[in-house]
């Protein structure tokens, strides 16, 4: 497909290979110097340089500070100068106005890569975000990465490297999950965390204000990186639009996928200013960030919790190879409870086969379930447990297992807990669990913990974390849908767009809008403005059943002041629907400047659906799909995803609404033509990547005929708006 002109900025991204490299002055230096290192107790440069130290980094560590002769012991310098050997790494610890200086001595002596701990630029405001831009400048100048300003520092635990340099208070345990964090603080509080679960990270970092290295880069570097598994990342903005999807999308669902999951915190406004379009008041910063996801496919988590608790099951377990899923329990409700969330995450539960069922039936007392979920029953010792985990890890019908345990008085926790990590690796297929409670159950916990079998105080959060696994599976294993053509006529609708912005028309409604949608290959029913009756009459012999709405700049939404009429079908009937359309919108709307009347022929039979674009400064065009009509905005329906899409994206757009089963012939109903809808959506995406000055846009309705019939556009509305370019 033909993308256009992205509509992003591009200038400020380097090149995959030279941005590894960039990443990688950061991450596995051979000699660090620490900036601002001091002996004072309690201060970030003796934190920073501690830590480095206790944790036996590989190369060679310098302090630096103007007045001390040593730091813990270690000869000190009064300036990086004065260190006389190369430095690859430089992390500052200065305060703010020292660290442009600081840094401009690092280029000039070699330095590759820089960690800005300090605080006190942008997120400061103005005087912040010019020492930024300075320091950002010296990095430029001098070919140096940067890291930061204003956070914790990274952590590399490769034992070629066993880099520590942050001032969080505890050393991660070493592991293959990458974390990514906008949020310094965090950072220590995931530390804490993650230490008593026995989670292990690769690397570890904090971005700061991301004034040079950001997410992109570092997604890049940690997909490359052999000691990363999955990558988990806390963000409060993106900064990157379409770029960001195209680059993702191959490294969480490329060759040799690495998963993503991130938390999106709803600080910031992705910044639009919605107007009176539909889609500008669905739209919105969440709808912006839930489409970038979806389309990178990084996996949302809702809350730092569920982070991890997805993470370690990526980190740990083989991905299920389709979604039917066996839970065995010792007690029912927690089975139940397992069993409905399965189903509502897109699992199903496991029919076993005529051997398992067997087996169970003969391991297992009479009151058992020997069904799915398998009931070992509360007074199920490790053998019952051992039996029928092993059948139905065996079973080939089974593609995963939610093992669950309550502690009852008869239980043997610790042994049963044993009996699983060994054959959930022998089986290739993922275990999740469940020992529910606290105190009786800890110890196992632990066991469970380490030895890398993902635990779960509860057994819904089990169901969920399986469910975003097969959700993974599914994401790398899908299929590629053939592109759709797209052949514009580019000409004629920049002849509209810019005739209308020439005049200093913002709001184009049907009258201009069919002719663009129609030059991009949009459906549009045949029509004419009229100027009186007698025209009406005309058009209506012409087009034949018709429907005719009042053509005015200052009406957007021309039923509700009573300017659409359905169903005129005769030439009589046209002549007093004109008189009676003006009649009742001079009425209601005295102050508009009406342009005549639309008269455009009556689409036939289909489902309305609305289309629909708003765009953001950064993230480009928001592309929006739901069901139409003038409930949109109470049920929210929709699906977005940021411009450009391709045919693979636009059938998911289409699938994901609750109410797809409409188009899909629910009911009895006649399917509809979705092919068509999918190409329009092809078609909207193409126009919004190729027309920046188009701001908001709104079809609705959108008709989708039954199959094979097509679509017809049955109203639009556009609006033209220059600031909201990129
Ligand atoms: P507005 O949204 O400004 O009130 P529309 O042009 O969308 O006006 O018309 C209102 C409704 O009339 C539409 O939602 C649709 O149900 C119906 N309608 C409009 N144009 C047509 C058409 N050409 N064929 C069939 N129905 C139409
Ligand atoms: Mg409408």
């Amino acid at each position: 497909m033909d993308q256009g002109n992205k509509s992003f900025n591009t200038d400020s991204i380097p090149e995959p290979e030279s941005s590894l490299a960039r990443v990688r002055a950061i991450f596995e230096p051979t000699s660090v110097a620490v900036i601002g290192a001091s002996q004072r107790r309690g201060s970030v440069g003796l934190a920073v340089f501690k830590n480095l130290l206790d944790g036996a980094f590989s190369g060679v560590i310098y302090p630096v500070n103007v007045r001390a002769h040593s730091i813990c012991g270690v000869r000190a310098y009064p300036s990086l100068t004065a260190i006389g050997d190369p430095v690859d790494l430089a992390i500052i610890i200065v305060p703010a106005a020292q660290v442009t200086q600081v840094a401009r001595e690092a280029g000039e002596n070699g330095v590759k890569g820089l960690i800005v701990i300090t605080a006190g630029f942008r997120e400061i405001g103005e005087v912040g975000l010019a020492m930024e831009d300075e320091l950002k400048a010296v990095c430029q100048e001098y070919g140096m990465s940067l890291v930061g300003p204003n956070c914790l520092g990274v952590i590399n635990t490769d034992s070629r490297f066993s880099m520590n340099a942050s001032f969080a208070r505890r050393p991660p345990l070493s592991g293959n999950i990458g974390f990514i964090s906008q949020s310094g603080a965090l950072c220590t509080a995931v530390l804490d965390y993650a230490a008593r679960k026995n989670i292990g990270f690769s690397k570890f970092i904090s971005v700061g204000n991301k004034a040079d290295i950001d997410e992109l880069a570092l997604l890049r570097y940690l997909h490359e990186d052999p000691e990363t598994k999955v990558i988990m990342m806390y963000v409060e903005d993106l900064r990157h639009g379409f770029e960001f999807i195209d680059t993702v999308r191959d490294i969480t669902g490329g060759d040799n996928p690495t998963p993503i999951v991130a938390v999106k915190s709803g600080r910031t406004a992705a910044g639009a200013a919605a107007v009176s379009s539909h889609t500008g008041s669905l739209a919105g910063s969440e709808a912006v960030y839930d489409a970038l996801f979806q389309q990178s496919g990084i996996y949302r988590a809702q809350t730092i919790s569920h982070l991890f608790d997805y993470a370690v099951a990526f980190a740990t377990q083989p991905l299920p190879k389709s979604n039917r899923v066996a839970i065995i329990t010792n007690a029912g409700g927690p089975g139940i409870i397992a069993t409905d969330i399965t189903m509502n995450v897109g699992l199903t539960l496991a029919k076993f086969s005529q051997d398992t069922t067997d087996v169970l039936r003969s391991a297992l007392p009479a009151t058992a379930n020997v069904h799915n979920p398998v009931d070992v029953i509360g007074d199920a010792g490790v053998d019952r447990y051992r039996a029928a985990y092993e059948a139905v890890l065996k079973d080939e019908n089974v593609d995963g297992v939610i093992f669950i345990l309550t502690p009852q008085s008869m239980t043997d926790i610790y042994a049963t807990a044993q009996i699983i990590p060994a054959l959930a690796q022998k089986s290739g297929k993922p275990v999740l669990t469940s020992f529910m409670g606290e105190l009786d159950v800890r110890d196992a916990i632990d066991f469970l913990e380490r030895s890398h079998m993902p635990h779960y105080h509860f057994p819904e959060m089990a169901a969920r974390a399986m469910g975003a696994m097969y959700r993974h599976f599914k994401w790398i294993s899908r299929q590629h849908l053939a592109e759709l053509e797209v052949a514009p006529d580019r000409t004629q609708a920049r002849l509209v767009i810019e005739k209308a912005l020439a005049s200093g028309k913002t709001y184009l409604g049907e009258v201009e809008g069919n002719k663009i949608l129609a030059a991009y290959g949009f459906p549009v029913l045949p029509s004419r403005l009229v100027g009186s009756a007698e025209e009406a009459a005309v058009a209506v012999r012409e087009l034949g059943c018709s429907v005719f709405k009042i053509a005015s700049p200052q009406i957007v939404h021309k039923s509700d002041v009573g300017g659409v009429r359905v169903g005129i079908d005769t030439e009589d009937g046209a002549r007093e629907a004109y008189d009676d359309i003006l009649r009742v919108v001079k009425g209601n709307a005295p102050e508009a400047v009406i342009e005549g009347v639309f008269v455009q022929q009556m689409a036939g039979k289909g489902v309305e659906v609305i289309l629909g674009i708003n765009r953001y400064k950064v993230f480009g065009p928001l592309l929006m799909f739901g069901l139409g009509g003038i409930f949109v905005e109470i049920f929210k329906d929709v699906s977005f995803r940021l411009a450009p899409i391709r045919h693979n994206a636009a059938r998911r757009m289409v699938r994901s609404i609750q109410a797809y089963p409409m188009l899909d012939g629910a009911r009895g109903g006649e399917p509809c033509d979705t092919d068509e809808l999918e190409r329009c959506l092809i078609f909207l995406s193409t126009l919004a990547t190729e027309n920046p000055e188009i701001a908001e846009l709104d079809i609705n309705p959108l008709f989708v005929h039954a199959k094979g019939k097509g679509c017809s556009v049955a109203d639009c509305r556009i609006l033209l708006d220059i600031d909201r370019m990129n």
